[in-house]
């Protein structure tokens, strides 16, 4: 029996996402014990979740109990801290579960999305599981999208604009003018806010104006909840009644619900820690940038994404070895030493590399490492 035969053809071709790895993986590949392990691949939070989430998990009585379906305590919850009311927000396992549920509302085969590469895997991964079409619209030179060529490309198939902002791996935000000219298009725009709480820049307030706007927000790196898998959106109430019909009834398992729960409850601590981390990322940003061969890019979220320059202080780049793989040699360089940071293998991205923020000690280890290259 040849399972190609049965299996959708499209699924059978697609490209496979690249996720990161677990830190005892890492720890196995650099030969490091785990406590040596710098993890600034993922984005994660490095001061972890909030002391009450293990309290709340510890604590919590129900687990042999379904959740609830309604999502009623943390909807509330949400209002509070969004602003926005209950009605509009509807959680998920994780944003990606979002990002793949909106996809699941609105795609038929071969139903379009609009891309802005270089930007987060997930949506062309989602919109390929769905059966759709990625049209790609990449950025320009300074990672601002393309208005005028997302209009231009447009058309009757076109269901969805995706977004992040700021944008993950470029760390830039949009503009309220640029979702607006969005808006006015009639296509739904899903503005992915991941790394919101870093950046203070949101259209959620605009959300319940317009019928095709949404906004999708996560607990991973705010909160530290990556593990857990808890995100949730503010969607117009026509999209969000639509979303809770056609989700999963339990998508969000009690513990998840219950560790956002007790982040709510411990917003003042949390958002220290955000104000530790963007401190930091000022830090490593200027660290970054005295060094010659490396530039790094502005960020509005915890990571920074630099371009690498061969020079002739780099012993790489006196070899026959070719540019191209400068950013891949630094890498498996910084990995050797235990410090893992995202390496792209897309040609746009083929000379860069993602630092996720981590904390001060940190930068100091992998500012030494990048010198220690020349
Ligand atoms: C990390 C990230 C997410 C994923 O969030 P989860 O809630 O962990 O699924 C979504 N969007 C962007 C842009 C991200 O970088």
């Amino acid at each position: 029996m040849d399972m190609k035969e049965l299996i959708r053809p499209e699924l059978v071709t697609m490209k496979s996402y690249t996720p990161i790895e677990p830190m005892d993986i890492l720890s196995q590949r650099a030969e490091l014990s785990v406590e040596r392990i710098i993890k600034l691949d993922g984005n994660e939070n490095p001061y972890g979740c909030s002391p009450k989430v293990y309290q709340a998990l510890a604590n919590y009585p129900y687990y042999y109990i379904y959740p609830d379906p309604e999502q009623r305590r943390l909807r509330q919850a949400l209002e509070k801290y969004t602003g926005s009311n209950r009605e509009h927000i509807v959680c998920g396992s994780g944003s990606d579960e979002l990002i793949d549920l909106v996809l699941r509302l609105f795609l038929k085969p071969e139903d379009k999305v609009i891309n802005c590469p270089p930007t987060f895997g997930m949506y062309p991964f989602s919109t390929e599981v769905c059966g759709g079409k990625v049209v790609d619209v990449p950025r320009g030179g300074d990672f601002a999208i393309d208005l005028a060529g997302i209009k231009r490309i447009l058309d009757e198939k076109t269901k969805v604009i995706s977004v992040a902002s700021p944008n993950n791996p470029t760390g830039n935000t949009v503009t309220e003018q640029e979702i607006m000219e969005l808006v006015n298009t009639g296509k739904i725009v899903m503005v992915d806010e991941a790394y919101f709480e870093f950046s203070n820049v949101t259209m959620a307030n605009l959300v319940p104006n317009y019928s095709n706007l949404i906004v999708l927000r996560t607990f991973s790196k705010w909160a530290g909840l990556a593990g857990l898998r808890i995100g949730y959106g503010i969607f117009p109430t026509e999209i969000a009644s639509y979303l809770m019909k056609i989700k999963q009834p339990y998508n969000v398992n009690v513990a998840a619900q219950a560790a956002a729960l007790a982040s709510l409850s411990d917003i003042e601590y949390l958002r220290g820690n955000v104000a530790k981390i963007v401190a930091e990322r000022e830090r490593l940003f200027n660290k970054l940038k005295e060094l010659e061969w490396l530039k790094p890019y502005p960020s509005s979220a915890n990571f920074i994404l630099c371009s690498l320059h061969c020079h002739s202080e780099l012993p790489f780049c006196h070899s026959e070895r070719s540019e191209e793989s400068l950013a891949k040699e630094i890498w498996r360089q910084l990995q050797k030493r235990g410090i893992f940071v995202r390496y792209f293998d897309s040609p746009r991205l083929r000379n860069y590399l993602r630092i996720s923020v981590g904390k001060p000690e940190d930068t100091d280890v992998l500012i030494e490492a990048l010198k220690g290259m020349c």
